[in-house]
């Protein structure tokens, strides 16, 4: 019943509540009743205390958050794809209880088959063009700062999902409670306001990542018209119809 001096898993000798080494957390003493109740609250209340962290910090510093997981610092804040595991979360609860519009939006998709329809949702289809398209128009606007597509990526992700929940969760409240329903131009604008924040050098005046916003916004505009292009030049009865 002695309490350990060494890591278990790293036999590092403990010199505080963590191991120097491998970051494994030691408490001291043996597992007590508490133990049981205390580690469901907190398995229920951590996550959550860390969600609300990465979600205000990426509403006022998002440069600093994604450039955090750029260089490499893991752990502290939920990465891209935690908060997409909770943007689906909301996205569940409110096709369940609300509506079937998915960011304000119907989406239809048709000229594909009824079994393949099923396996490819509007919803998922509409989600996974998104971020690639834009990871695109980001990379294009600001093609002169030379970060790589996986950066581009990550930071489409975490402001995707960020506004994609934030959206959701606000377009609900007013929906149930006044009955408003807010059109998808708001979460796309608040989408590209962001990444112009991310991506538009420290000291930027705010008419120039005003500007840089727009700029991004006709660049998946342009990547939209190509795609409806290759669609339609691939299948003329079945393009894909939005509305
Ligand atoms: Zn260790």
């Amino acid at each position: 019943m002695s309490a350990s001096t060494t890591c278990t898993i790293c036999q590092t000798e403990l010199q505080g509540d963590y191991c120097t080494s491998c970051g494994q957390r030691y408490l001291g003493r043996r597992v007590n009743a508490w133990d049981v109740i205390g580690g469901w609250l907190s398995g229920l209340l951590a996550p959550e205390r860390s969600l609300l962290g990465t979600y205000r910090q990426l509403l006022v510093n998002p440069r600093y958050i994604v450039n955090n997981y750029w260089s490499g610092f893991r752990g502290y804040y939920l990465s891209p794809s935690q908060l997409v595991v909770y943007m689906l979360f909301v996205f569940g609860l409110h096709l369940a209880l609300v509506n079937q519009n998915i960011l304000g939006m119907e989406v239809n998709v048709s000229g594909v088959s009824d079994s393949l329809k099923a396996f490819l949702s509007p919803q998922l289809f509409l989600f996974l063009l998104m971020i690639p398209l834009l990871a695109l128009s980001t990379a294009g606007v600001y093609y002169r700062q030379k970060h790589s597509f996986p950066e581009h990526f990550t930071a489409a992700i975490y402001l995707f999902a960020l506004w994609a929940t934030l959206f959701t969760l606000l377009y609900d409240m007013l929906y149930l409670l006044l009955g408003i329903e807010l059109g998808p131009l708001w979460c796309f604008a608040a989408i590209f306001l962001w990444s112009a924040r991310v991506f538009s050098p420290e000291g930027t005046a705010w008419y120039r990542v005003l500007l840089n916003a727009v700029l991004s916004i006709l660049m998946l505009a342009l990547l939209f018209a190509i795609l409806l292009g290759i669609a339609y030049l691939l299948d003329p009865e079945g393009a894909i119809e939005q509305g």
